[in-house]
């Protein structure tokens, strides 16, 4: 398990060990800070036939089943697309598996992630295994946005609780795994560390410098925002999905951070800094606000069948026009 994730094992190894653990478990809190991974881990750990005290053996014969990915009584529910809904179907063929003995003597588990995926078919269907579970069934659900399971399905779960590690703790493991710029990083991902880590390996921090100098190009009319819509969605929004929509509400906050006579050490991008202070000289706040609910629209259509290159070149359009003094 990750270091900042050491209470919540010590509570369901416990649980376990003195035969309370709920059959149904919501790990639920911010994405990016590896809650499936822990969900993963603890699965390994009560199928395992030896278990030390923070981990499976990683010996004995359900250890080597689930090394070869082909333990019979550990089954993972997802979407079959990244992005879309759990099928009713999906449900019904796992309720089909647990009604069936399991295989070994012990348990079986199934981890459900993102259960916010679940459509409210395979919710409602999932329901009723959670009201009945068989005996010696544990349900892991996964999500970082429990308000949008159903409320049934959550009151028959125990909800776990996944904090953000402490900065601090976060720096230290990113700095482990040989991680440059990871303040910054860090900033970006909100504190969640394993978002951040994502973000070194796909090498974002290179993508946001193009999408900010094109930005700011924008700003002086240098360049087409149209044409730069169209760069937008090749070099940024296909490599690292709508991350791009984050920076752009992060420049915007600062900006407004800077019109409000803020600290510089509250500016998010402080890579960006002085470029963003220029940037605040030229605008008003009024104008800000309306760009700042032009990208909030944005990033909620997004999530929708909107077209993104419309989307893109909305708004792009917007911070092109906005006026300057
Ligand atoms: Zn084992």
């Amino acid at each position: 398990m990750f270091p900042w994730q050491t209470s919540n094992w010590k509570n369901l190894t416990g649980s376990h060990l003195s035969k309370r653990l709920a059959h149904g478990l919501l790990f639920y809190g911010a994405a990016g800070i590896g809650k499936k991974a822990f969900a993963v881990e603890f699965a390994h750990w009560l199928l395992c036939e030896q278990p030390l005290a923070d981990k499976a053996c990683g010996k004995c014969k359900a250890c080597q089943l689930i090394q070869a990915k082909s333990h019979p009584d550990l089954l993972n529910i997802y979407p079959e697309e990244e992005g879309k809904a759990i099928k009713v179907d999906q449900v019904r063929e796992l309720i089909q598996k647990v009604s069936l003995t399991s295989h070994g003597q012990g348990y079986r588990v199934i981890i459900i992630s993102p259960a916010d995926a679940l459509n409210i078919n395979a919710s409602n269907s999932l329901l009723k295994t959670l009201e009945e579970p068989p005996a010696n069934t544990v349900l892991m659900l996964i999500s970082d946005k429990p308000s949008k399971l159903m409320a049934t399905i959550r009151s028959r779960t125990q909800m776990i609780r996944f904090e953000l590690p402490e900065e601090e703790q976060s720096l230290q493991w990113l700095k482990h795994q040989n991680i440059d710029k990871a303040e910054l990083l860090l900033k970006l991902s909100a504190g969640a560390p394993l978002a951040a880590a994502t973000m070194a390996e796909i090498e974002a921090l290179q993508i946001r410098d193009k999408l900010f100098n094109n930005w700011q190009e924008l700003a002086n009319a240098d360049t087409d925002a149209l044409e730069s819509a169209a760069m937008w969605i090749k070099e940024g929004f296909k490599i690292v999905g709508n991350l791009p929509l984050n920076w752009v509400s992060s420049w915007i906050l600062d900006i407004l951070r800077i019109l409000q006579g803020g600290h510089t050490e509250s500016v998010l991008n402080m890579d960006y800094e002085q470029t963003l202070q220029n940037l605040a000289g030229q605008v008003d706040l009024k104008s800000i606000y309306g760009l700042l609910d032009r990208v909030n629209d944005t990033i909620r259509l997004s999530g929708t069948s909107a077209n993104q290159q419309i989307l893109v070149e909305g708004l792009l359009l917007h911070w092109a026009g906005l006026k300057r003094s």
